[in-house]
C-alpha cells in the first residue's frame, strides 16, 4: 500500500505533532486519510519518520511519530542550477526535474535575452509558486532536503554567486570542451555550479564574462538543445558525472 509522504516545514523532534493550514487540508480533504492512517513524514535535516494519524479537528491533524528511517545519505556536492528565465510556464518542469535529480539549490536569473520581465511582486510569487513545485518534487521523489528556489537575480549577481563554487559550468552551444573532460578532475568539487541560457542563449559577451571569472564553457554536444532540455540534461550529467545518480 502507497505510504504518503510529506515535507514539514519543522524540525521532527516531538512524538505527538499537529499538521495544520495546506498540509493539513490536503491530508484531510484532498487526500481524504482518516486516524489510523499512516504516512512518511521528512523534516528540513532530512530526518524521516513513520507517523500514524491519531486525531484530526478541521484543518488539524495529529500524528504521532512511530520509527525513524535511515536511509542512503544526503549526497555530499551541493550543486546549484543558474537558470535563465524562460517563456511561460518552463521554469516549473525545470524545477521540478532538476529537483527530483537532486539539486540543492536554484538560482533564476535575468540575461540580456530573457524576454520575460517580472516586477518585483511578480517575482516573488513566482519564487513561491516555484519554492512549492520544488516541495512536491522533492515529497514525489524521496528527496530528503527541499532545494532553496531564490528570488530571480541579474546576470552579474548570478556571476559572482557562481564564481564562488569549486566547479563552474556555463553550458554553451557554441562551446569546443566536452563536459566529461572538463569534469575530470573535479570529482570530488564540494559545490558545483550549472549555468543555462534562457531561449535565445547567452550573448557571447556574458560568455566571455563568465569565463573570465572562471566559469568552464562547456557543451552538451552539436544539437541546439531547448533550454528546459538542457537544464534537465546538464544536471542529469553532471550529477552522474559526481557519481550522485548511483546512490
Ligand atoms: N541561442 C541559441 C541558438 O539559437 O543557437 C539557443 C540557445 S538554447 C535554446 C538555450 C540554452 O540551452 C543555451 O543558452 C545553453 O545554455 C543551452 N544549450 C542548448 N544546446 C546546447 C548545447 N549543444 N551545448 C551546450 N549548451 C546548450
Amino acid at each position: 500500500m502507497l505510504v504518503r509522504r510529506f515535507i514539514v516545514p519543522f524540525n521532527l523532534t516531538t512524538e505527538h505533532v499537529a499538521l495544520t493550514d495546506k498540509l493539513a487540508h490536503r491530508i484531510l480533504r484532498v487526500l481524504r486519510m482518516k486516524v489510523g492512517d499512516q504516512i512518511l513524514l521528512c523534516d528540513p535535516r532530512g530526518v524521516e519518520w513513520v507517523a500514524e494519524i491519531v486525531g484530526t479537528e478541521i484543518d488539524v491533524v495529529r500524528v504521532k511519530l512511530l520509527e525513524p528511517i535511515f536511509s542512503r545519505p544526503i549526497p555530499q556536492t551541493f550543486v546549484t542550477l543558474f537558470q535563465g528565465i524562460p517563456k511561460g510556464d518552463k521554469m516549473d518542469l525545470i524545477v521540478q526535474k532538476a529537483t527530483e535529480l537532486g539539486v540543492q539549490r536554484i538560482v533564476p536569473m535575468f540575461t540580456r535575452r530573457t524576454v520575460v520581465q517580472l516586477s518585483p511582486d511578480k517575482a516573488k510569487s513566482k519564487r513561491e509558486r516555484w519554492q512549492r513545485v520544488a516541495v512536491s518534487a522533492t515529497e514525489q521523489s524521496g528527496g530528503k532536503i527541499v532545494p532553496e528556489i531564490a528570488l530571480p537575480v541579474p546576470f552579474k549577481k548570478a556571476l559572482d554567486e557562481a564564481a564562488k563554487s569549486d566547479l563552474w559550468l556555463l553550458f554553451y552551444e557554441a562551446a569546443e570542451e566536452p563536459l566529461r573532460e572538463v569534469m575530470a578532475p573535479f570529482k570530488d568539487a564540494g559545490h558545483v555550479a550549472i549555468m543555462v541560457g534562457p531561449e535565445g542563449g547567452f550573448e557571447p559577451s556574458e560568455v566571455a564574462e563568465a569565463k573570465r571569472m572562471g566559469a568552464q564553457i562547456v557543451s552538451l554536444g552539436k544539437r541546439i538543445l531547448r533550454t528546459e532540455t538542457a537544464a534537465i540534461v546538464a544536471v542529469a550529467l553532471v550529477l552522474y558525472e559526481l557519481g550522485q545518480l548511483e546512490r
